[in-house]
């Protein structure tokens, strides 16, 4: 439960970023990290478009330099993009500086006021020096598709039991994911649409 939908303790430690938007509609919040990569991201744009979602893509920068046709392919289908650091970083191995550095090397590439962190940890010098420049966006729910002790069915019931109006929810288009998410995201798609969630991108400028 801890890991699925961090729990307000937790959310606390991480002043002025997003977990989830206001709960007063029936909307979610789709996101996917850790892309662009041509084996799976095209997939989930091909996938996103049957049902006419938009999502959000924190995506990192070494990808988009490796796969910039694949990332221009996320621009043009109409979804939002954020920066998810250069290198994958993690905030609690790197100095506040490095780790900046490391973000905003990933900015040359990614035009977005979007940042997420990868693994969900960032030191609070990191949060005050990043949230002057970003909206630091954590999540709601993480269906945790990139584990290999989950199975897809696993994935698809992290989304039944915890999403809830406002839901930031994470999937991950990466190779680790690739299995559960591939099964795990047009049912969790058709079944957000079933119970009336509608999908939305976030509206910070
Ligand atoms: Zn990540």
């Amino acid at each position: 439960m801890f890991i699925e939908q961090p729990p307000w303790f937790y959310r606390v430690l991480f002043p002025g970023v997003i977990w989830r938007r206001p709960a007063a509609e029936k909307c979610v919040y789709l996101t996917f990290d850790d892309g662009p990569i041509p084996e799976v991201t095209p997939w989930v744009l091909d996938l996103l478009d049957q049902y006419g979602v938009k999502a959000t893509f924190f995506c990192v920068g070494e990808n988009v330099y490796k796969h910039p046709e694949i990332y221009q392919m996320v621009l043009d289908r109409g979804h939002r993009v954020g920066n998810h650091t250069y290198n994958h970083i993690q905030g609690i191995r790197f100095w506040t500086k490095n780790y900046v550095a490391n973000t905003e090397k990933a900015a040359a590439l990614i035009d977005s006021p979007l940042f997420r962190p990868p693994h969900g940890h960032m030191r609070r010098p990191q949060i005050l020096r990043l949230r002057d420049k970003y909206k630091i966006i954590m999540w709601d729910v993480v269906t945790r598709d990139y584990s290999p002790h989950m199975t897809p069915n696993g994935v698809f019931n992290v989304v039944r039991k915890y999403t809830r109006n406002g839901s930031v929810i994470v999937f991950h288009d990466s190779l680790k994911a690739e299995q559960n998410m591939k099964e795990a995201l047009p049912r969790s798609i058709e079944w957000l649409l079933q119970q009336g969630y509608e999908f939305r991108l976030f509206d910070f400028p």
